[in-house]
């Protein structure tokens, strides 16, 4: 090729790129061929998702990233409970177990939902990280198996990513908004300026919220997970019992370690005799909900944006919710998914791979336990 016809080549991909025209743009596996994939696509996309990076075996088949056609969840928490916290080796193991069983009930669902077959799909999902590596492989094989079989693209999905799209199913959100993500393994508030563009501006500098609430579960003896026990007790106590620490980090990150020690010595000071578990529940959840909103207040009078959302396990929190959404009667619209979407599911990765051009859509992308940028 010349120079000449190089030069009109880069020009037409040039064009085409910033016209939008080529976004997201993925690759049938075996034939090669580009498929558009999201918003500008022009066509019905189905994205069948697996997530599979902690104690849930999830599948699930969305259409254009908001419609669930179907969302089957096998949960191992009956599994880990007996041990106090997840096993990754046998997490690993219930997954292989549970990830055919959930591939098939999806595609049944969709079935009957939809009238789907594994050929209307247009491109399979998995979770890549961040997660329990060997919980990870196994999802991720299955959708990258599926993808081969079906020559379809495959899309690898970034875990985080997914949960604030579990905002954009069933409803109509679109970016700009500020989002706080709450959940066991992450504590972040990310300014999400656009599908694809996300910055995050703080962050937890040790435990995260969900750490937080299942380490002082079982400091006062309530049983794996600890967080949605706490967040009952603490409904029935009084929030203002106890005055414990708020942290005093900069900017829009978070520390949660000092309060967890806090309550540790407030339990300790009752010698194990009449503890006020109610009480000291209640103004845990207060210490908390209130540190998160002040953040978030602060980051959205920042930002100029009216609309915020919650993502993440944690998300389910009463309190969480009800302060988040008492910033309804001062001008914000407030976006949270139902409990379903919270904690782990697979349609949030099925709207992830639709909406999010941040991808891996290398069929040789590995697993990846930490955050990855
Ligand atoms: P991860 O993906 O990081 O493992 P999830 O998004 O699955 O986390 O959320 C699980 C976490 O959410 C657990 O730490 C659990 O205790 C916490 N959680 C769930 N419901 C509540 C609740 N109502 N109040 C507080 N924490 C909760
Ligand atoms: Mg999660």
């Amino acid at each position: 090729m010349n120079i000449f016809k190089i030069t009109i080549l880069a020009s037409l991909i040039h064009f085409l790129y910033y016209n939008n025209t080529m976004k997201n743009v993925k690759y049938k596996l075996f034939s090669e061929e580009p498929v558009q994939i999201g918003p500008e696509s022009g066509y019905d996309n189905y994205i069948m998702a697996i997530e599979s990076s902690c104690d849930e075996t999830a599948c699930a088949i969305v259409e254009n990233g908001r419609k669930v056609i179907s969302n089957v969840v096998a949960s191992q928490i009956k599994t880990h409970a007996q041990f106090g916290g997840v096993i990754p080796e046998i997490a690993a193991r219930e997954h292989m177990d549970s990830i055919n069983i959930v591939i098939e009930e999806a595609l049944k669902q969709a079935k009957e939902n939809a009238n789907l077959e594994p050929h209307d799909i247009t491109a399979f999902a998995g979770t890549v990280g961040p997660g329990l590596v060997g919980c990870l492989l196994v999802g991720l094989n299955a959708a990258k198996t599926l993808a081969l079989t079906y020559d379809k693209p495959f899309i690898g999905v970034n875990h985080l990513n997914a949960h604030l799209c579990g905002n954009y199913l069933d409803t109509d959100l679109k970016p700009p908004f500020m989002a706080l993500l709450v959940s066991g393994g992450h504590t972040q508030i990310i300014d999400v300026k656009s599908y694809s563009e996300q910055t995050i501006l703080g962050e937890t500098i040790d435990d995260a919220v969900g750490e937080a609430y299942d380490k002082v579960a079982r400091l006062i003896g309530l049983p794996y997970p600890g967080g949605p026990k706490l967040d009952k007790l603490a409904q029935e106590g009084n929030p203002f019992a106890y005055k414990l620490p708020e942290s005093k980090v900069d900017g829009y990150n978070f520390s949660f370690s000092g309060l967890k020690t806090a309550v540790l010595r407030l339990v300790k000071s009752f010698g194990g005799k009449d503890i006020p578990v109610n009480d000291i529940c209640a103004s845990f959840q207060e210490t908390v909900s209130s540190t998160l909103l002040h953040k978030l207040k602060k980051a959205l009078k920042q930002s100029g944006y009216k609309q915020v959302v919650i993502a993440g396990g944690v998300a389910a929190n009463s309190e969480i919710r009800k302060k988040i959404f008492a910033l309804e009667n001062e001008g914000y619209k407030v976006f949270a998914p139902p409990m379903k979407y919270c904690t782990d599911n697979a349609a949030m990765v099925a709207s992830c791979a639709y909406f999010n051009t941040n991808t891996f859509d290398d069929i040789d992308t590995e697993v990846f336990s930490r955050v990855k940028n």
